[in-house]
This record gives structure tokens, C-alpha cells and sequence, in this order.
């Protein structure tokens, strides 16, 4: 693996090898921050995607009875190879989706903190025991693999979201297909050969690239026990109705539309610092990115200067280039897509007070997709730009009366992602954690990722099927409960009560005479 960019053919890794699929339509693959084709990426077919499964099928069995610290020694090894190749793994998300390096780079790393959480697995599978549920009878809860998870990547965290999937499906037991998002492929084509190195066994995990078709033969598939998805909310809808239909287990994060609030005792400098990472990191593609401030009249007009003034600074360029703070979106079609967002928020009265509209960057980046940061104020709740992800660097200013208008706005919400409150208030601060209709709550926080110990997930159409991922969630998704109820009985075969015998000097004697559905 080398980090010189050269063109790929994008393959998919099926059984440990790796396969090119040679009857496929291909699609171009550009690199966001120059616009030159770096790639190109099979649309697979639906033979190669039952390949992919009959594989993940075949692996399972023994897979799953490998010892468990045999399994978490995998994970172990797989850490230290990602560590050793962390460089290139962040030049791979840096290329073809281009993430600043900087972000790829806190991607990975990341990651292997989510790893190092899986290799408590352990730990975390263990299940319960109680004695004595009736006489003799022990209940036992213990946690089981399913079998073979299907799981689809967003194009926006190619690294993150194998962390949030990968490592615990396999680390419990289930072997794995991996969909990787057709924009940002090179990421798992380093993993596949990652996988080799580690010597993982053919089939746990397979990689198969391509569109919404590749999935489309899990949904009603015998062999796939579930299916897990990171995308918008739209595509984790119409997962979670296929999913629905054929009875399958599905863990489905959508999409996002966080509400930064400063409150009249926030920290000027510290808002500032955290709105520029929050909602221009990653050019605004992230679900936790901020794309409403919501401020109260006591701080808002002061807001708005630094804001415009902080915003004017950003430097924006090729995602590979240290001395720029932001990259390109991902596509042509999504720099149209801002744009046009754009254009709705003056036709729909907002004050552009920054247009980030064709921002000047380097010659060699003249035909890259960029978009500047963009800044919109006397933004109302009813305008689009209010409602919609806008998924870009466009950033909506709100006056707010106090700290229940803002509760409100965020309870109206369809997604309920996240939102952070900027305060040094404990009585707002504990408000805002109670009534924050949202699955995760930030304070003095620009972005509220919670770290790999502990659930990361949204609610309402952020979160479609039963489960967030990482910590206990992601065990519990990849796991189902079986409950076994033991009557022992001495070697002889008779029954003891042990209180009756007791009593009557340890004589064995009769089951009690009672009928129950329940053991006794
Ligand atoms: P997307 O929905 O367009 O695609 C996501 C993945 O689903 C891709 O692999 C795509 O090929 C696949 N896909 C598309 N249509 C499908 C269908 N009908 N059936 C099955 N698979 C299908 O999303 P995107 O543009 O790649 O990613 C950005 C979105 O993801 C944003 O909405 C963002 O908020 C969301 N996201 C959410 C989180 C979170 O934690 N909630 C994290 C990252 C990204």
C-alpha cells in the first residue's frame, strides 16, 4: 500500500481475495478537490453480492466457535496493523472523498479507540445468572451471535462507520458484507488487504462495492440475519420498511439538523472556536455538524459580528494541503445541491450575510467543488433552510427570545440528531439535557460524539430501526439473548428439595405436586 496517487479500479474483496468485477457498469470516481478522475468503481451485480453472502454463510459456523479470546486476538491485530498503516488509511479518505487530512487523520485514530473498546468484548458479551429460580433450577441469559449482518457506509465516514459496524459484529461472533458508499471506496479497499495481513479467516468479512442494488438481496435473504445502515434519512427509511416486511433486525442512522444555542453567559471565544470546527469541519458533511445558531437577544447582534468575522477567515482548498481549514464537498451534484439551498434562502427573505458562493482557492483546484462558508441570518423557523439538511457549509442565525423557544424549535424538529447549548448555567444547562428532544446533547461542546465506550445515535428520523451504535448498543444489536432454565438433579437421578430435606434429616423426596408453565 503506498500513499502516491495513482488511478484504481475499484474491486471488490469476496472469500479474502480480491475480484474485479469484470461485466459490470463502472463509474467515475473524482477526486472533490481537484475534479480530476482518481478512480473508478464497479456497480456490482446481484451475482457477486450472493457470493459475497454464500462466503459470509460459509465462515460463519466456525467463526463463531472460535474461541472468544481467539476471535478479540483478531481485533488485537487489527488495531496495531491500522495503527501502523494510520497514514495511509487518512490519505485514502483525504482522496477520494476529501476530508482534510487533519480530519482523516482524527477519523482513523478514532477508530482504533473504537476497536480498543471491542477488545473488552469479553467483558462487555458477558450475560446473567441467577440461582435458585426454583428449587434446583438455574435461569442463565446468555449472548448470542446471529449469523451474517449486512452493513452500508455513508460516503461522508468510510473509517468511522466500519469502526462503529465491524469490530463488534465479528467481535461477537457474526461474519460480515460490507457496502462501501460508491463516492468513497478506497478506504475498505486498504482494509481488504488489511484483513490478509492480519490473517483473518476467508469470508468474515467481504467487501462488495456498488449502488442501492447491491443490498438488494439481503433484505429477503435466509442467510442474513440483519441489516445496519449510516446514510440519510430517506435511504434509512426504505432499509428499514424492506427490513421491516421480511422480519430482519436493522440499526439505522439517518440524517441531521443541529441546533448550536448561545445563551447570554456563553463564552464568546469558546463558541467561536467550536462553530468554526462544528459546522465548516468537513465542509458541513457531518451529522453532527452545527447548521442553526439559535442565539438569545442579549448576545445575538455581538454573535453575529464574530461569526461573519471568523467565517470570512476560513481558508478553503485542497483537502491535502495542512494550511487550509476547509476541503470541497463531495461531488458536482452536491456543490448544485448547496447552491441551490443557497438560492432558496434569499428568495425566501434570509440576510446572506456571507456568501460562500464560488470562494477563490488555487489554481490546481479551479475545477474542484467547493463552497466557501456561507452564513444566513434573520433566519425564521419556517424557511427551508431551517428545515432541511443542507449537508454543505451554509449556516442558519436565528434570534431567539430564551431558552424554551429553543427547546421548542428543537422539539419541532423531524431529525433529532444532536444539539449543543453554549452556557455557564447550571439551571439552563441541566434544562437543556432534560428537554433537548435529540438522541445526544452537547454543552460548551460544538459536536456531541459521544466516545466509543457509550451509544452514538440520534431519535426520530435520525434514528430508524431498534439501536444505536457503539458501546452497549452495538454489542446488543449484534447479539441476541438465549435463555437457558437447568434443573439439576443428584447423580442418583432423584429429585432433592433441599428445604423439605433439610427438614426431614436430607431424605430425598417428591417433586411438589404442582403444575406450573414455569419450572419449579
Ligand atoms: P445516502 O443515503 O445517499 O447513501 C448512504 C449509503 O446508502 C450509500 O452506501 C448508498 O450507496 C446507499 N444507498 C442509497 N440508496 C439506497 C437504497 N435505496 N437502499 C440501500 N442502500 C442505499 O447518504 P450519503 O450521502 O452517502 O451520506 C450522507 C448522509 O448520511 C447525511 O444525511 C448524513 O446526515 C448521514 N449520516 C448520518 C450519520 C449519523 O450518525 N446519523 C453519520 C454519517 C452520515
Amino acid at each position: 500500500m503506498t500513499n502516491r496517487l495513482e488511478f484504481i479500479r475499484v474491486k471488490n474483496f469476496i472469500d479474502g481475495e480480491w475480484m474485479a468485477e469484470s461485466g459490470a457498469e463502472h463509474v467515475p470516481l473524482f477526486n472533490p478537490s481537484t475534479g480530476e478522475q482518481i478512480g473508478e468503481v464497479p456497480l456490482s451485480s446481484k451475482e457477486t453480492s450472493q457470493a459475497a453472502v454464500n462466503s459470509a454463510h460459509k465462515a460463519y459456523d466456525s467463526w463463531r466457535r472460535l474461541p472468544i479470546s481467539k476471535r478479540v486476538n483478531y481485533l488485537f491485530r487489527l488495531r496495531s496493523a491500522m495503527e501502523e498503516h494510520a497514514e495511509e488509511l487518512a490519505f485514502s479518505i483525504a482522496i477520494d472523498q476529501a476530508k482534510h487530512i487533519s480530519e482523516a487523520r482524527g477519523e482513523v485514530s478514532r477508530v482504533l479507540e473504537i476497536i480498543e473498546t471491542t477488545c473488552g468484548i469479553p467483558t462487555l458479551i458477558q450475560g446473567e445468572t441467577l440461582e435458585g429460580v426454583g428449587s434446583n433450577i438455574t435461569a442463565r441469559v446468555i449472548r448470542q451471535p446471529l449469523g451474517v449482518f449486512g452493513g452500508i457506509a455513508p460516503f461522508n465516514f468510510p473509517a468511522l462507520v466500519f469502526g462503529w459496524f465491524v469490530p463488534f459484529a465479528i467481535g461477537v461472533g457474526n461474519t460480515f458484507l460490507f457496502k462501501p458508499s460508491p463516492e468513497s471506496p478506497f478506504f475498505m479497499q486498504k482494509m481488504g488487504d488489511i484483513l490478509n495481513e492480519i490473517g483473518l479467516p476467508r469470508g468474515v468479512v467481504n467487501i462488495v462495492n456498488g449502488d442501492h442494488a447491491v443490498p438488494e438481496c439481503w433484505y429477503d435473504h435466509p442467510k442474513i440475519a440483519g441489516v445496519c445502515l449510516v446514510g440519510s434519512t430517506p435511504t434509512a427509511k426504505r432499509v428499514a420498511e424492506r427490513c421491516g416486511k421480511a422480519g430482519k433486525r436493522s440499526m439505522l442512522l439517518g440524517g441531521a439538523k443541529n441546533y448550536l444555542v448561545a445563551m447570554e453567559d456563553a463564552q464568546m471565544d469558546v463558541f467561536i472556536e467550536n462553530y468554526l470546527n462544528s459546522c465548516y469541519g468537513s465542509a458541513g458533511q457531518r451529522c453532527l455538524a452545527g447548521s442553526i445558531v439559535a442565539a438569545v437577544p442579549a448576545i445575538h447582534d455581538r454573535l453575529v459580528e464574530r461569526i461573519v468575522e471568523a467565517s470570512k477567515k476560513v481558508t478553503v482548498g485542497d483537502a491535502m494541503d495542512p494550511g487550509v481549514y476547509m476541503g470541497p464537498v463531495i461531488s458536482a451534484q452536491a456543490k448544485k445541491r448547496v447552491e441551490h439551498y443557497i438560492e432558496i434562502g434569499i428568495s425566501e427573505g434570509a440576510n446572506l450575510a456571507l456568501d460562500g458562493r464560488n470562494p477563490r482557492v488555487p489554481e490546481k483546484n479551479k475545477h474542484g467543488y467547493f463552497v466557501g462558508p456561507t452564513v444566513f441570518t434573520d433566519v425564521t423557523p419556517d424557511m427551508t433552510i431551517a428545515k432541511e439538511e443542507i449537508f454543505g457549509p451554509v449556516v442558519s442565525v436565528m434570534k431567539i427570545r430564551d431558552i424554551d423557544v429553543a427547546l421548542e424549535l428543537i422539539r419541532n424538529q423531524e431529525h433529532g440528531n444532536g444539539a449543543c447549548l453554549f452556557t455557564q448555567n447550571l439551571y439552563y444547562t441541566e434544562k437543556f439535557i432534560s428537554e433537548a428532544n435529540v438522541g445526544m446533547v452537547g454543552i460548551n461542546v460544538g459536536i456531541c460524539a459521544p466516545h466509543p465506550y457509550v451509544p452514538f445515535g440520534g431519535i426520530k428520523d435520525s434514528l430508524l430501526g431498534t439501536n444505536k451504535v457503539q458501546g452497549k448498543g452495538g454489542i446488543d444489536f449484534f447479539t441476541q439473548d438465549k435463555i437457558a432454565t437447568i434443573r439439576f438433579s443428584s447423580p442418583t437421578g432423584a429429585f432433592r428439595d433441599k428445604r423439605k430435606g433439610e427438614k426431614e434429616g436430607g431424605k430425598v423426596s417428591e417433586p411438589p405436586a404442582v403444575r406450573s408453565c414455569v419450572g419449579r
